[in-house]
């Protein structure tokens, strides 16, 4: 398959931006780019004519939990414990057809705002509930999109301390051994992979000192990334301080878990000292603003991070904590949240792309076949229309996308397939992807009731 994208503003992040340019795909490869003066022949092409958008690399979403879709809209007013504490016992009642539709409907949704990669992390799995891990990797497999689930755990329940109840915790020998069988059944390391797995114990307050030392160690045997919670609240601080005796990065630094294989999520409550440590160690931080707003945990210092050289990738984070989980608009959310904070300097329209593409792809480990357009990278791209109606009176293309309401979405490419065409999804029925997700959502709260678990009504703060 050869295809020609021709007259479109081009963005690569990596290189000098092209007003009017091509790119030429092979296969699931760009093969080249330049500008419409030097335009190539390209016999036998199919050609799409990207007059009036604005092409950008797929963006790269790498903190999520997909199976929120499915618990949106509760404990709205909450703390990120508070929050947890009423929502650990709606997920205990989660089960395989509940998982799968919201992974179709949330992965759906992050297609529709330009994303082409996405992570997951999924660290609840009741008993007896079947195959959860497996039904998100059909949904991303039938949607098309590049996919590196986490397999999550948490093995620290309230009667050891942790926050949690004791219900939605495994034992530490089960959640390694389904660890590794998922990574055995489903990692692909070749350069055009679809689907990586990592290895993802949930967070320094629900997982045994234990469990991560054992993850880290079983994740380096096996080749894989690394990835959990990080720093989010001063909540988590309070409680690593009191319980651990030290800070959330020196915990996880005292259990080997930082490095060029790990990528955290939110590292929000960092001091100048944690700051210099991701950055040496070359550990990644997936910022995901829309939930740090919502459960009020504090702002990221990203434009502090960037300066001193540690890598920022975006995150929707599930979407029980935002309810509005679509990848573009975490640019913007960044870009306000740090320039309300530091000044209208502190983050640039450009720089919000970045950290969207080239960011998260180096937070997955896939920086050299994803996250810039390129020769010899992978053809994961976005096409936004920015002539349109409500779009058209910005000056600058990348400025429209970043400061003003997300463009059209005029063609969505993954490996070189097309995803999403003048925004509908294209790979599944479009309206049945969302249905899907409002299906797991009415399964989910009647399972939950049917347990015994109080009506979402009645939890004290999702009052109308
Ligand atoms: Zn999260």
């Amino acid at each position: 398959m050869r295809l020609l994208i021709e007259n479109a503003h081009i963005a690569p992040v990596a290189g000098p931006e092209i007003e009017r340019g091509w790119i030429l795909v092979d296969g699931d490869r760009i093969t080249a780019l330049g500008p419409m003066d030097r335009a190539p022949d390209a016999a036998g092409a199919t050609r799409i004519d990207a007059t009036g958008c604005l092409a950008t690399p797929g963006l790269v979403n790498t903190h999520h939990h997909l199976y929120q879709w499915a618990s949106q809209g509760l404990a709205q007013n909450a703390t990120l414990f508070e929050w947890l504490v009423a929502l650990y016992q709606v997920w205990a009642a989660m089960d395989a057809e509940v998982a799968g539709g919201a992974a179709m409907a949330g992965l759906g949704y992050l297609a529709l705002s330009g994303c082409t990669t996405s992570s997951d992390h999924h660290y609840v799995f009741p008993k007896g509930r079947g195959d959860l891990l497996a039904a998100e990797i059909e949904a991303a497999r039938a949607l098309g999109i590049r996919f590196h689930p986490a397999r999550g755990s948490m093995d620290r329940g309230q009667s050891a301390g942790g926050l949690p109840p004791d219900v939605v915790v495994e034992e530490l020998d089960e959640i390694l051994a389904a660890t590794a069988d998922a990574v055995d059944a489903y990692h692909d390391p070749s350069p055009s992979s679809m689907l990586r797995i990592a290895v993802a114990p949930c967070s320094p307050f629900s997982v045994s000192g234990e469990l991560m030392t054992e993850a880290a160690r079983l994740a380096r045997d096996k080749g894989v990334r690394l990835h959990t919670h990080l720093a989010e609240t001063l909540d988590e601080e309070e409680h690593c301080l009191a319980q651990l005796g030290m800070r959330p990065v020196d915990y996880m630094d005292k259990l080997g878990w930082l490095g060029p294989d790990v990528w955290v999520a939110h590292a929000v409550h960092l001091s100048d000292a944690d700051i210099a440590k991701l950055a040496a160690t070359g550990t990644g931080a997936a910022h995901c603003p829309s939930s740090n707003g919502r459960l009020g945990a504090g702002i990221a210092r990203v434009s502090e991070m960037l300066r001193r050289g540690a890598n920022v990738g975006l995150g929707v984070d599930g979407s029980a904590s935002s309810e509005l989980t679509g990848l573009a608009g975490e640019m913007r959310q960044a870009l306000l949240f740090q320039r309300a904070r530091y000044g209208p300097a502190a983050l640039t329209a450009r720089q919000a792309l970045e950290i969207a593409t080239l960011g998260g792809a180096r937070n997955l480990g896939r920086q050299d076949d994803l996250g810039t357009l390129e020769p010899g990278k992978l053809a994961d791209l976005a096409l936004w229309r920015v002539d349109g109606p409500f779009t058209a009176a910005v000056t600058d293309p990348v400025c429209a996308l970043v400061f003003g309401p997300q463009p059209p979405l005029a063609r969505l490419l993954v490996g070189g397939r097309t995803l999403v065409e003048d925004g509908e999804l294209r790979t599944v029925p479009h309206d049945a992807a969302g249905r899907a997700g409002a299906d797991a959502h009415r399964r989910l709260l009647r399972a939950a009731r049917e347990r015994g678990f109080a009506a979402s009504r009645e939890l004290p703060d999702t009052r109308m």
